[in-house]
């Protein structure tokens, strides 16, 4: 039950940051270059005040970064869209490699337009880089295309390597996390796994969750315990969430 609340939890934040980003192309966030200001949902920041949500935004960054170090890569699960788009391509009704193939590139290419169009509007309106991209204008047709090109290459060659080896949130986690973050621990003490593979299957980091859930690239997401309750029976899984205690010190 409380991994049903969690990942209500997880898909909701999921949904709120994924909206704030869609708010970005409808210029209810953005830098207004003309008015020289940046909108944040109505309210409006000059030249004097456009720090303050910027430094709204790298407090949430820093929260998101301090409470990985207690609960593990939530940025990556809760925020980042690259495990949004794993999860969505690494379903187990994608099996088949062809299939799986198709839905990777259809997946990479809205990804990156969202992404870029996200990007690009943060400093210019979309009616803006229509006419600019219509004139020739090299810098916006420049951007645009490296944009995009560098989202497909990530989305399609890239994925869950990329999350593994490149990205510099993983670094970050990795310097950060210790014996006392929390970690998804595999308990097969009554020998009920079935060897379906279900957690395997639907884990977005490609990892055997059963054998390597503890491990620096799991990003917390419950997916496992879902898929074993599904294999088990409600109620039933095999994967829990381990916070361990600071050791107190014996007198
Ligand atoms: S091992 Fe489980 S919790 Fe970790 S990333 Fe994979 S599915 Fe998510
Ligand atoms: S989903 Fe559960 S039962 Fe199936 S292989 Fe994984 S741990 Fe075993």
């Amino acid at each position: 039950m409380a991994g049903d609340l969690y990942t209500k939890r997880r898909r909701l934040i999921q949904t709120l940051s994924v909206l704030v980003l869609l708010s970005i192309p409808f210029r209810f966030f953005c830098f207004d270059l003309d008015g020289e200001c940046i909108r944040l949902f109505g309210a409006e920041f000059g030249l004097a005040t456009m720090f303050y949500p910027l430094f709204g935004i790298v407090a949430l960054l820093l929260l998101v970064v301090g409470m990985g170090m207690k609960k593990g890569r939530l940025f990556c699960s809760h925020l980042c869209p690259m495990h949004l788009f794993l999860e969505k391509v690494n379903r187990p009704k994608n099996g088949s490699a062809s299939h799986r193939k198709g839905i990777v590139w259809l997946w990479s290419l809205l990804f990156s337009v969202m992404l870029t169009e996200v990007i690009l509007s943060f400093f210019q309106p979309l009616e803006n880089q229509i006419k600019l991209a219509a004139s020739g204008n090299l810098p916006i047709l420049g951007t645009g295309v490296a944009l995009f090109g560098g989202f497909m290459f990530l989305f399609v060659g890239y994925q869950e390597r990329f999350c593994k080896k490149g990205c510099p949130y993983a670094l970050i986690q990795m310097l950060l996390q210790s014996d006392l973050t929390r970690t998804m621990k595999f308990a097969n003490r009554e020998k009920t796994c079935t060897n379906c593979r279900k957690c395997e299957d639907i884990c977005p980091m490609n990892l055997r969750a059963r054998f390597e859930s503890k491990g620096p690239d799991c990003t917390n997401c419950n997916l496992c315990a879902e898929a074993c309750t599904t294999e088990l029976g409600k109620g039933n899984t095999l994967f829990h969430f381990h916070d361990p205690e600071p050791e107190t010190a014996v007198q």
